[in-house]
Order: structure tokens, then sequence, then C-alpha cells
């Protein structure tokens, strides 16, 4: 089939299996060029397909040469409808670190649920016997929970509606948008999908079944961002969820103590993953952060970000006061957001292309769908 890129709002209902492996191969050779770290051995990565999550994952194993299982919830290609991103980098990337001498397994399913756990444990116990690090990458809009109940997360305010400016991923517009209020159900809800409840239900469980090797190390991965975002995100419904899963860490931490197991939070930088795409504002700040970082020499993707967590951040136990890594420390140099501040107040639909990298930001957008690679040919009959 030929496969074609079909967006729709922030989001592509197409991805393209050569272009997906291209993504997975380019993000490989970074890793072999930065060369080897020490580091845990095996690895399971839960939110493994996409983003910060598979970035991860190719670190771990090219950094630490770390034998890998992944979890994600992607669908299969369907007659005529391809399969997701995320299936097609998982199954390249299956490909490339198993012809590479490395163990990697993946899952494709609920992470939610006590079914996944239960396998996954089951594959720890018989392949590897113990886990030592758990990457905890999850980005959900929803989650079922143990009585069957599904609850949704939504990006809100918490108090008062706010309105700034944002870009129409349609048609590249500036406009405003009024983000309105979250009810006290939805942040709760919120929390239950995107806040450390299920992290701490997978450590726990890993540990109740004795898979969990002593002194191991977790993460997850948590956002920040400049003032400007702050009503949407660090202080809306999402940044309530973050609160949970940063206060989880600490809680890990500490109850796990015995058997020496460290639990952290990574403050990632912003960047174009299909989750990001979905919140408001955040696009056009992304569009503007990457343009002012490109210039500085500062911009890295997620999976720069996530070499410089394992191969430096980690090793060096390099934490903020809070205990956490800050990737995000090149982002909020004070060069960089007092730019962006300038840039903010005058940015229009008439000057976007100049002001901001919003080349950049759909060149991220259609590279995480396989699409737009220079090196693939999108004329070619590929088998989906
Ligand atoms: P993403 O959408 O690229 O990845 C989400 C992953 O979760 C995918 O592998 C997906 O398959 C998996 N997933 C979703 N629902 C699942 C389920 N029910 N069961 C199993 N797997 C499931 O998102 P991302 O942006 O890489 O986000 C990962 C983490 O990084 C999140 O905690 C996010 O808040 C954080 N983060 C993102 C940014 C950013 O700008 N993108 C910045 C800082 C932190």
């Amino acid at each position: 089939m030929i496969v074609e890129p079909k967006v729709k709002g922030f989001i592509c209902t197409t991805a393209h299996p050569a272009g997906c492996k291209e993504s997975v191969r380019r993000q490989i050779a970074y890793c072999k060029e930065k060369g080897l770290a020490e580091g845990p051995k095996k690895v399971l990565v839960v939110g493994a397909s996409t983003g910060y999550g598979l970035a991860s994952r190719i670190a771990v194993t090219y950094c630490y040469g770390a034998d890998t299982i992944g979890v994600s919830f992607e669908k299969e290609a369907k007659g005529k409808r391809t399969a997701t991103a995320g299936w097609y980098n998982t199954a390249a990337f299956e490909e490339m670190a198993q012809a590479d001498g490395y163990y990697a397994k993946s899952f494709n399913g609920d992470g939610f649920s006590k079914e996944m756990k239960e396998q996954v444990i089951e594959t720890i116990r018989s392949d590897w016997g113990k886990v030592d690090m758990v990457v905890y990458s999850m980005a959900a809009p929803r989650r079922t929970l143990a009585d069957g109940t599904t609850v949704s997360s939504v990006l809100k305010t918490v108090g008062s509606e706010f309105s700034n400016k944002t870009i129409d991923l349609r048609n590249n517009e500036i406009k405003d948008v009024t983000v309105p209020v979250a009810k006290e159900e939805e942040i709760e809800n919120t929390i239950k999908v995107m806040g450390g409840e299920d992290w701490e239900e997978w450590i726990q469980a890993l540990a109740d079944a004795d898979v969990l090797a002593d002194n191991a190390v977790t993460l997850a991965y948590s956002y920040i961002g400049p003032v400007v975002t702050h009503a949407i995100y660090k202080h809306g419904s999402i940044g309530q969820a973050k609160k949970h899963l940063y206060d989880t860490s600490v809680k890990l931490t500490k109850e796990f103590a015995g058997k020496g197991l460290k639990a952290y939070i990574s403050v990632n930088k912003a960047l174009v993953t299909q989750s990001s795409a979905a919140i408001p504002i955040v696009p056009l700040y992304i569009a503007l952060v990457y343009k002012v970082m490109k210039e500085e020499g500062l911009h890295e993707g997620c999976i720069e970000q996530m070499q410089r967590l394992f191969a430096e951040k980690l090793p060096k136990k390099e934490v903020d006061a809070e205990g956490r890594f800050r990737l995000d420390d090149w982002e909020l140099q004070d060069n960089v957001q007092n730019k962006i501040a300038e840039i903010w107040d005058t940015v229009t639909t008439e000057n976007i292309k100049e002001l901001g990298d919003i080349e950049g930001y759909w060149e991220d957008f259609y590279h995480m769908f396989g699409f737009h690679y220079d090196n693939v040919d999108y004329e070619a009959d590929v088998e989906i």
C-alpha cells in the first residue's frame, strides 16, 4: 500500500512503517555514537512505544547495554488501516535491538490492568529473575479502574478560567483560547489517570512477586514549564496529577527503603509528542521554544534528552533541591525564557513563521508518524 499522512487537528490517523523504522534507527544511531555508560541491565519501560518512553527504552539499551521489556497500548493494522506509529516503532525497535544482541520483548495492552502486570511479572520471573529499573512513561487519556469504571483526564485549569494565545493546528492561525475550569471530580479523575497511583501499583506488584531487585531505580516523567503555561499545565488539572506523581516518588522511596529502592521524577523539556500536541497553548509555546533553543544551540529532542538523563544525570545523581532530575534545565535558562516572553506578546498569524519554528514543529509532528524523512521512499508500496 502507498501510505500517506492523514492529519486531523493534532493527530495523524495513519503511520508509515518504513518511516517509523527510520525514526527508531536514527535514535539508536544517536545513542550508539554517544557510547556506553554504567547502569541497570534489566529495564521495564511502561509506555515504551512513542515519545519519551521509546527514547528511554532506546537509551537504556544502547547506553547501558540493558535488556528491556516494553509495555504500550497501540493498534495493529486492520484492512486498509495502518497500525499506529507506536506499533511500528515497537516492531522496529525489537528487530534492531535483537539484531544487536539485546533482549527486547514487548507487550501490547492496557498497562493499567492487573492482567498486564501479571503477564509482565511472569516474563520477568522466567526470563530475568528480577528487574532493576522501571521507567514509567505512560500518558493516557483514560484509565479503567479495578472495579471496571473508566475515568478520563482533562486539560483544564484549577480555580478560574484562563485565556491566552494558542495556535490552531488546522491552519497555523494564532488566536485566543479560553481554557475552562475543571470540576472537582474532573481533577480527581485526572489524578487517577496521570498521577502516581498506577506507578505505585506496578512497583508494589513487582515487589510482592519478589521480582524487584534490591537497590532498584524507578523513574516517572513530569513537566513544569514557564509562567505563561502555568495556568494550563503546572497549576492546571494535569499539574495536580503531576504533583501526585511527585508525592508518589517520595512515598515509594520511603516505603521501599528496606529494599534500597530509589524513585525519581525527571522533569523533561516540552517537546512535540502525541500527548503534548493535545494541550491548549503548549503547541504555540513549543514552536517558540524550538526557535529560540535552536538559535542558542540548545535544542534537544526526546532521544537527546533521554540519552543525557541516563548517561549523565542519573549516574551522577544530579538532582535539584526536591530530588528531581531537571532535563528542563536548558529550556528554563533565563536567556531562553526572556526571549520567549518578548516574542509571546508580539506573535500573530502573520509573523508566526518568522518568530516561531512552525516548520520545526510540523517536521517533528510528521516524523512522529513516520512521514517527511528525506531518505524514505514514500512512493513505494509498503506492507502495513
Ligand atoms: P506519548 O503519547 O508519546 O507516549 C505515551 C505512551 O503511553 C505510549 O507508549 C502509549 O502506548 C502508552 N500508553 C498510553 N495508554 C496506555 C495504556 N493504557 N497502557 C499501556 N500503555 C499506554 O507521550 P509522552 O509525551 O512521551 O509522555 C510520556 C511522559 O512524559 C508523560 O508522563 C508526560 O507527562 C511526560 N512529559 C512529556 C513532555 C512533553 O512535552 N511531551 C514533557 C515533560 C514530561
